[in-house]
C-alpha cells in the first residue's frame, strides 16, 4: 500500500552544505500542487550562501582527493549510494510525490529505481572511458589525459526533481568532480534527502552539496561563481541561452543545457494497430501531464487513418481522473502551480482564438482537489503560426496536423525552433529509416514512444533544444577535461 498522508512526511530542512542542513537567506512557500496546500518554507539562498557551498564543495573536492581517487574505489562508492536509494525508496518516493507532480505509484516504481539505476551507470563509467595513446612521430609519444572539472554547477528543473538530481549528480561525480546543485525552489526536498544518502554512502562530505533559491538569484550566481568550472541545466531554452551568456561571460565554462521540446508523433497509415497506436500518443503528451521536455504534443498522422486514431484517443483520455500525488489510485499529474496552469490555458485559448477547434479537452477539470489540473487537450485544424504548435506548453496540449505524402509529413513534423525528440510510428523499415535520417531531432524513436532504462542512451537536443547530451557515455565525458601531452624521447 502506496497511500501516505503529506503531514506524515518529514522534511529535510533548507541546504546542505558540508554534508550537514543548513538554513539562510529569506523563505520562500513550498505549495503541494495537488492541492495548493502549503508545504513548507524553504531558504532562498543569497550570492553569499552560494559562495559558501561553492568555496565548501572546492576545499572538500581538494581535501578528499576524490578527483584523484582510483576511479573503481569512486564507482564502488558511487553503487554504495545506489543501493542506498533503494533500501529508502519508500522515503524518497513519499518526498518527490508529497510536493511535486509525481503520483507516488510513479515515485516508486520508476523514478527512484530510476535514479539509482542511474547512479549505477555511471559507477560503471568510471573506470571504463577516458584517456588515450595516439599515434605520432616514430620519436615520440602523445597522450589525451582526462582529468575532472573541479567542482560542477547543476540546475535542474521541477517536472522529475530526482531523476534529473540523477542524470546531474551520476556523471559529474563518477568523472571525479564536486558537484553543487540547485534544485527548482518548487521542488527543493528529495534531492536533499539524495545528497544525505551520497554522503552516507562515503561521497565525501562538501563534494555534494544543494543549495536551494530561486533561479535568477541563487542559479545566477552558481552559474557566474568563479570556482565553478562546468555547467548542467535543464530548463527552458529562454533560461538556457541566459545560463550560456552568464557561463560565456564568467569564466568562458562549458555548458551542458537540456532544454524545451515540440516533439513530433508521427505516424503513417501503415503503423499498425490503432489501439496499441493511440495508447502510444497519449502516453506521449498526457505523462507528467505533459510537463515533460520530450512530450509528444504535436501529432502529425497519414490522412487514411486519422479521423479512427483521433476518435480512440479521444475515448482513451475520457476516462482521465484527477487524483492527489499521495494516493496510489491515482494515474493523472496536476500542474506545478497556477503560473503554469495560466501559461498552459492561455496557449489553448490563444490557439481556439486563431481558429483551432478543441477536438476533446480544452480547460480544466472541475474537481475539489485544489489544485491545478488539465484536461487532455487536443486541438486540430492548427497551423504552423499558431502559439500551441510554435511554442513549448509544457501541459497535456496535443496539436493535430494531417498529411498526405511522405515528404509533407516529414516537413511538418521538422520543428524550426526544437529538435530534441521525434518518434515515427510505421511498420516500413525504408520509410522509418529516411525519417530517421530526415528528422533534425537529437533523439528518435521508432514504433515506441518515451526513453527506456538503457541509460547508455544518450539524450539532448538540436536548434533550441539544447547543447550536449544527458545519460550515456557522453554524459560522463563531458565532465571530463582533455589534456594533450607530447613526449619527445
Ligand atoms: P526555467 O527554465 O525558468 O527554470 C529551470 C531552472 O532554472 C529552475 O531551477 C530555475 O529556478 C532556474 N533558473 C531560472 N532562471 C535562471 C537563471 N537566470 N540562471 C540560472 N538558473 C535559472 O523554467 P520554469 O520553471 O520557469 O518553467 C517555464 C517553462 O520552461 C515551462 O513552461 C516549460 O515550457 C519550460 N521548462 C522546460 C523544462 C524541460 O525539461 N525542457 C523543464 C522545466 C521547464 P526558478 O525555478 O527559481 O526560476
Amino acid at each position: 500500500m502506496l497511500d501516505f498522508e503529506p503531514e506524515d512526511v518529514a522534511l529535510p530542512p533548507g541546504h546542505f552544505i558540508g554534508g550537514k542542513s543548513a538554513q539562510g537567506g529569506p523563505s520562500l512557500e513550498v505549495r503541494r500542487p495537488s492541492d495548493g496546500k502549503l508545504l513548507a518554507f524553504v531558504p532562498d539562498a543569497s550570492a553569499e550562501i552560494v559562495d559558501e557551498a561553492v568555496s565548501n564543495a572546492q576545499q572538500a573536492w581538494q581535501e578528499s582527493g576524490w578527483g584523484h581517487r582510483p576511479p573503481r574505489e569512486r564507482g564502488r562508492v558511487l553503487r554504495r549510494w545506489a543501493d542506498l536509494i533503494d533500501t529508502h525508496a519508500g522515503e524518497l518516493a513519499r518526498l518527490e510525490s508529497v510536493g511535486s507532480t509525481r503520483p507516488i505509484r510513479d515515485s516508486f516504481s520508476h523514478e527512484v529505481p530510476f535514479s539509482a539505476e542511474c547512479i549505477r551507470f555511471f559507477a560503471e563509467c568510471a573506470d571504463k572511458f577516458g584517456g588515450d595513446a595516439v599515434p605520432t612521430r616514430r620519436d615520440s609519444l602523445g597522450l589525451i589525459l582526462t582529468e575532472p572539472y573541479g567542482v560542477v554547477g547543476a540546475i535542474a528543473p521541477w517536472n522529475f526533481p530526482l531523476s534529473m538530481a540523477s542524470w546531474k549528480c551520476g556523471p559529474a561525480l563518477a568523472a571525479g568532480n564536486a558537484i553543487v546543485l540547485k534544485p527548482s525552489e518548487l521542488t527543493p526536498f528529495s534531492t536533499v534527502r539524495f545528497a544525505e544518502l551520497a554522503v552516507q554512502a562515503g561521497v565525501p562530505a562538501g563534494v555534494f552539496n544543494v543549495i536551494q533559491g530561486r533561479g535568477a538569484v541563487a542559479g545566477s550566481a552558481l552559474v557566474k561563481h568563479p570556482l565553478i568550472r562546468k555547467v548542467s541545466f535543464t530548463g527552458s531554452t529562454l533560461t538556457g541561452a541566459a545560463v550560456m551568456t552568464d557561463a560565456a561571460h564568467h569564466g568562458m565554462k562549458p555548458v551542458t543545457l537540456e532544454l524545451g521540446g515540440k516533439s513530433p508523433q508521427l505516424v503513417y497509415a501503415d503503423a499498425g494497430d490503432l489501439d496499441t497506436l493511440a495508447d502510444r500518443v497519449v502516453r506521449g503528451f498526457t505523462s507528467n501531464a505533459g510537463q515533460a521536455c520530450v512530450s509528444g504534443s504535436r501529432l502529425i498522422v497519414q490522412r487514411g487513418i486519422a479521423e479512427q486514431l483521433l476518435e480512440k484517443i479521444a475515448a482513451m483520455v475520457a476516462s482521465v481522473r484527477p487524483g492527489l500525488t499521495w494516493r496510489e489510485a491515482t494515474r493523472y499529474a496536476p500542474l506545478i502551480n497556477e503560473r503554469q496552469a495560466m501559461k498552459v490555458d492561455a496557449a489553448v485559448r490563444d490557439s481556439l482564438a486563431c481558429g483551432a477547434a478543441a477536438y476533446c479537452g480544452g480547460g480544466f477539470f472541475e474537481h475539489e482537489l485544489g489544485g491545478y489540473f488539465y484536461r487532455p487537450t487536443v486541438l486540430t485544424g492548427v497551423d504552423d503560426g499558431m502559439l500551441a504548435v510554435r511554442e513549448e506548453i509544457f501541459g497535456p496540449v496535443l496539436t493535430v496536423q494531417v498529411f498526405d505524402e511522405e515528404e509533407q509529413g516529414l516537413a511538418l513534423a521538422d520543428h524550426p525552433t526544437y529538435g530534441l525528440a521525434a518518434c515515427v510510428h510505421t511498420q516500413d523499415l525504408g520509410r522509418a529509416m529516411r525519417a530517421t535520417r530526415r528528422l533534425a531531432a537529437g533523439t528518435v524513436w521508432v514504433n515506441r514512444f518515451g526513453r527506456t532504462g538503457d541509460f547508455i542512451i544518450p539524450t539532448g537536443g538540436f536548434k533550441g533544444s539544447g547543447i550536449g547530451k544527458d545519460l550515456g557515455r557522453q554524459a560522463f565525458e563531458s565532465n571530463l577535461r582533455y589534456k594533450s601531452v607530447l613526449i619527445d624521447f
